[in-house]
């Protein structure tokens, strides 16, 4: 093994005990926490987090010990307690799935809407498949129901603790790509899960080649949602299988595609590694593009620093970033919420200090039940203080960059905070006859 090759080695509640960083770092109260937060919340950790982003010397503000181990204040006082209790009385595993459930049940684990997006074919509900953009399919493979490791703010989190379990998956590629046939409006094919890089490229190109052999006159572009660049930079590598990954890569390229890497980067730290940048450097080599995204969170990047930093470095690193978005209504929101009005603060003064290369990204954006909305900031309109705001993607196309107004609300940290402004009873895309793409 040379020094840059690394064996993928998972930490989880089993045996996270035995990390060696952990040792002399956390007080047994924090250990503690991990444990009974874990048992409500997904936890999955490797060796590659550990060694080479956390800084150990920082323990426990270091933002990417915050984004990847369960801490006390990602649960309320009382469901932590509830789950405490439960374990402290040694109930059976069966009896602390019931306990964790009943409190997953009050974290709000289907924001959005996302289970009412699922599309049919021929009567058959197409449960692998969400079609809630017009242009934009996103697609969650069987096989891509997993993660290197677990972000602690994820909102995939009921499919990993199993309240959901493999709910959006299908294995049918061939739904997927006759899906396609139907719906000419489609252009974007997005590979999400979980992650769609834990897969092997074997396993990959069982997907992809049915799309390259489909013959889809309306295929622009397949993108990759995935946060492997940040948690397992030497799939792309080391890795055994990596080069193969790498050649499918340059045969969509070569297909005459788009290939858009959507990278999850919360934090410069991510960027920094030589094992990240040679994985940059040899996605790129195939022709793909990577694109950048990440929430803007307390305890992990809710700084101007942070973002002026991490834009600036994709940018040189030839990665274009695409979206900030704000913390979703889901898990540990509370943790992670910062208001509206400081998250468009640090998006502003960051994007100030980036050239126009850098300038790309947008936000900062909620992903929400009626779509996409982006806050362009505060105003005052006849004497009134309000939000400026727009979609940048609706379930009804034409919401589309359609300036609107909300009251103004120092606190409000959601979509579901804010009140339409000048005295109006409903927002515009709330009226009866607003209507929503049918798919
Ligand atoms: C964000 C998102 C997309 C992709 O939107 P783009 O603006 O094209 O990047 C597609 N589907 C869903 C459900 C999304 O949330
Ligand atoms: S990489 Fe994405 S899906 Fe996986 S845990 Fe993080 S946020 Fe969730």
């Amino acid at each position: 093994m040379t020094a840059f090759q690394k064996k993928y080695k998972a930490y989880t509640l089993r045996n996270f005990r035995t990390i060696p960083q952990l040792s002399g770092s956390l007080s047994p109260a924090e250990e503690h926490a991990i444990d009974v937060v874990g048992h409500v919340l997904p936890f999955k950790v490797n060796n590659y987090v550990i060694e080479e982003l956390i800084d150990w010397s920082n323990i426990p503000e270091d933002p990417i010990f915050q984004l990847t181990f369960p801490q006390p204040g990602m649960l309320s006082g009382a469901h932590f307690e509830e789950m405490e209790q439960a374990l402290a009385q040694g109930l059976s595993k069966a009896e602390l799935k019931i306990v964790a459930n009943k409190i997953r049940y009050q974290l709000n684990p289907h924001p959005s809407g996302q289970a009412h997006n699922v599309p049919m074919l021929d009567g058959q509900k197409l449960t692998g498949l969400q079609h809630k953009y017009r242009e934009t399919v996103l697609f969650f493979p069987s096989n891509s129901q997993t993660c290197h490791a677990y972000c602690t703010f994820c909102f995939r989190w009921p499919q990993f603790v199993g309240i959901d379990e493999l709910k959006f998956a299908m294995r049918e590629t061939e739904l997927l790509v006759e899906y396609l046939r139907r719906h000419p409006q489609v252009s974007d094919v997005l590979f999400t899960g979980g992650d769609p890089m834990i897969m092997s490229a074997k396993n990959f190109s069982a997907y992809v080649e049915p799309l390259l052999k489909g013959n889809l006159p309306n295929l622009q572009s397949i993108r990759i949602g995935t946060k492997s660049l940040s948690y397992w930079p030497y799939k792309f590598t080391t890795d055994k299988d990596a080069d193969d990954m790498l050649r499918l890569f340059e045969r969509v390229v070569q297909k005459g595609y788009h290939l858009a890497f959507m990278a999850h980067f919360n934090h410069p730290r991510e960027l920094e590694t030589p094992a990240v940048q040679e994985a940059v450097r040899r996605i790129r080599n195939t022709g793909a593009q990577i694109r950048t995204q990440s929430p803007i969170m307390r305890h992990i990047n809710d700084s101007v620093d942070a973002w002026k930093r991490m834009w600036r470095m994709q940018t040189r690193m030839g990665i274009v970033p695409y979206y900030m978005f704000v913390a979703r209504d889901t898990g540990a929101q509370d943790y992670f919420a910062i208001s509206l009005e400081r998250a468009h603060q640090i998006f502003r003064k960051a994007y100030q200090q980036q050239g126009g290369l850098g300038r790309t990204v947008r936000g900062p954006v909620m992903s929400a039940n009626p779509g996409k909305v982006q806050v362009l900031g505060t105003a005052d309109i006849q004497g009134e203080r309000v939000f400026s705001l727009r979609f940048i993607q609706g379930r009804n196309p034409d919401w589309v960059g359609r300036p609107f107004f909300a009251r103004y609300h120092p606190e409000a940290v959601w979509l579901d905070d804010l009140e339409p402004a000048f005295g109006k009873a409903q927002f515009f895309f709330q009226e009866k006859a607003s209507g929503v793409f049918q798919n």
